[in-house]
């Protein structure tokens, strides 16, 4: 097997520096390095971590005197009982979110690859405490109002893990057969992440049609001249992605390859993912950078099937930018 590095390659930029011209002027820019490595121990707690990572199981404390079970299990001694000692129990894989979680669009660059994602507070059953946790949805992308103060949700592990706590994240259990909540140590890849619910959209008017036919040549001549410029095209270097777009008054293909940028009136075989957007006028917008994208999904006026594509969403809005911002020149 691979060995993988603590810190993935992608944050390791080569050494060296390029100048940059924004509105006419030059600006140097260097790539520095700064790390700081270190050993870390879990000490007392690594049964936990290591239930986590080789059992699939979750643990808890147990006070032995008031019998109120803590988890995570981070106290060996009981603050509420003289200190007297506390054991370890086993705790049950489903339970209720205590709060309702806020959601992360944009994390940092060590988080970005897990976002969107919620974070909130479950009490497990068996549990007198809540443990914060990620949150993530199988009906595609993470959005407000899916995972709330008092939904049930379930444990699942992550099929690699490594002894942390992102080795584990939940969803709803309604969103789960009884077997698979039934089921102890249920991984990710039990999960069916490929059957999202997409919306359904209302049968066009002729004027919607005769206003969708106008906004799909607009949107048309504005990715010919994403295509056709430097900068957008950076945005999407390296980048491929087939998308299908939904509209209600009718569907197109946008298809991104290393730079390239096309929009097609097709219906893809198996595209990447889709997206439904009652109004063309709303990702008209984003492209236009009338407004982003990526607010557009957060406000559920656009919908994608796929909750990691946030980043493809992201990629469009920053071509809309650049192609601003370069027009300006
Ligand atoms: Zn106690």
């Amino acid at each position: 097997m691979e060995k993988k590095k603590v810190i993935d390659e992608i944050y390791i930029p080569d050494v060296g520096s390029q100048v940059e011209t924004i509105d006419g002027k030059d600006y140097l820019i260097t790539n520095d390095a700064m790390y700081t490595f270190f050993r870390r121990t879990k000490g007392e707690f690594s049964a936990f971590f290591l239930a986590l990572k080789n059992e699939k199981r979750l643990l808890g404390c147990k006070c032995t005197k008031c019998g109120i079970v803590r988890v995570p299990p981070f106290l060996t001694h009981c603050p509420d009982c003289n200190f007297a000692p506390t054991e370890m129990i086993e705790v049950e894989q489903v339970g209720i979110m205590n709060s309702t979680p806020p959601i992360t669009y944009f994390a940092t660059s060590l988080f970005q690859h897990m976002a969107p994602y919620g974070r909130g507070r479950v009490i497990f059953k068996g549990a007198d405490t809540a443990m914060s946790i990620n949150l993530y949805t199988t009906t595609g992308i993470l959005v407000p109002g899916i995972i709330k103060k008092g939904t049930e949700v379930k444990l699942i592990f992550r099929d690699e893990r490594i002894g942390e706590m992102t080795d584990v994240f939940c969803v709803p259990t309604a969103e789960l057969t009884r077997e698979q909540i039934n089921k102890k140590g249920l991984q990710e890849s039990e999960i069916n992440w490929e059957t999202p619910q997409e919306p359904s959209l209302p049968p066009a008017s002729e004027e919607e049609s005769n206003h969708y036919r106008k906004a799909l040549d607009e949107m048309n001549g504005l990715i010919e001249d994403m295509n056709r410029n430097k900068s957008a095209r950076k945005a999407i270097a390296g980048w491929k992605r087939d998308i299908q777009v939904k509209t209600r008054g009718g569907q197109f293909a946008i298809m991104i390859e290393d730079g390239d940028i096309r929009l097609t009136e097709s219906v893809l075989s198996s595209p990447d993912f889709i997206m439904v957007c009652d109004d063309i006028h709303t990702l008209l917008d984003g492209l236009a950078y009338r407004g982003a994208i990526t607010d557009s999904v957060i406000n559920k006026k656009i919908w994608i099937s796929k909750n990691m594509e946030f980043n493809t969403i992201f990629k469009l809005d920053r071509m809309a930018r650049f192609l601003v911002r370069s027009k300006k020149v």
